[in-house]
């Protein structure tokens, strides 16, 4: 059967409100997997390990049967007094300066990612995922993300499989609402990217949880999954490698 895989970004004691809103939401469209990027100190102002409501509530979400994931620790790049126009470019424009390991080096995001592990510990089950920020993961972070021990990362345009190593491209859904335009652009291009994805093996659309408070974009989202569950399980990212893991073991 082909699989539908939702993800929503910035789960933080900062966003808990809107998040609550659109689990609910999609619990009443069937959707009861839900892989939640957890920011362990949203731009370092809400942190995760002094917060002990949030904690409960993620432990709840993640008993209820979503799956935890690591999605940077602060989801704020440090600006570099040396940054080229390529990075300023990618980083403020692109990200709005959310691209935390953009260009980290191994030892920086071995660092960050040892303590956004021990600040999730509160957790009742391990965390295998690691999402950056934006997506976007330097070389050396990856591989610092491969040493920590977690079995997969995701682009918005692929899912990485570590060991054995694989890549699954499939272009994830996604919506921007940091400016009307933006909001305009999202609606027409994802009606088309949903289309063009129907009869594809996987489907991944990943939320944001300013989406939720942009009527139009959620009314698009429901609508997308409601329709792809008709037609597909819905699973999170760690149930989706699992599957594909043993298909390649069973493959050989
Ligand atoms: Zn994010």
């Amino acid at each position: 059967m082909k699989s539908l895989v939702v993800s929503l970004h910035d789960v933080s004691p900062l966003t808990r409100a809107r998040c609550e809103k659109i689990l609910s939401d999609l619990s009443t469209s069937g959707v009861h997997q839900v892989s939640l990027l957890a920011i362990p100190n949203h731009h370092g102002r809400a942190p995760v390990r002094e917060n002990r409501s949030f904690q409960s509530w993620l432990t709840r979400q993640v008993e209820t049967g979503h799956e935890p994931v690591l999605h940077g620790y602060l989801h704020k790049r440090q600006k570099r007094t040396a940054d080229s126009w390529f990075s300023k470019l990618t980083t403020e424009i692109y990200t709005a300066g959310e691209g935390e390991f953009f260009d980290l080096s191994f030892d920086s995001a071995a660092k960050l990612l040892g303590d956004g592990l021990a600040d999730l510990a509160f957790l009742p089950r391990k965390v295998i995922g690691f999402v950056a920020p934006a997506w976007l993961l330097s070389k050396a972070a990856e591989q610092a993300v491969r040493s920590a021990g977690f079995m997969y990362t995701t682009r918005v345009g692929c899912v990485r499989i570590f060991e054995p190593l694989s890549q699954i491209n499939s272009r994830s859904l996604v919506w921007s609402t940091r400016a009307k335009w933006r909001v305009s652009a999202s609606l027409c291009w994802n009606k088309v990217l949903a289309i063009a994805k129907s009869s594809a093996p996987i489907l991944r659309v990943s939320i944001h949880p300013a989406d939720v408070v942009q009527g139009r974009v959620w009314q698009q989202i429901r609508k997308i999954i409601a329709t792809a569950c008709r037609e597909r399980e819905c699973v999170s990212y760690e149930r989706l490698v699992e599957r594909l893991r043993s298909h390649s073991t069973d493959v050989g």
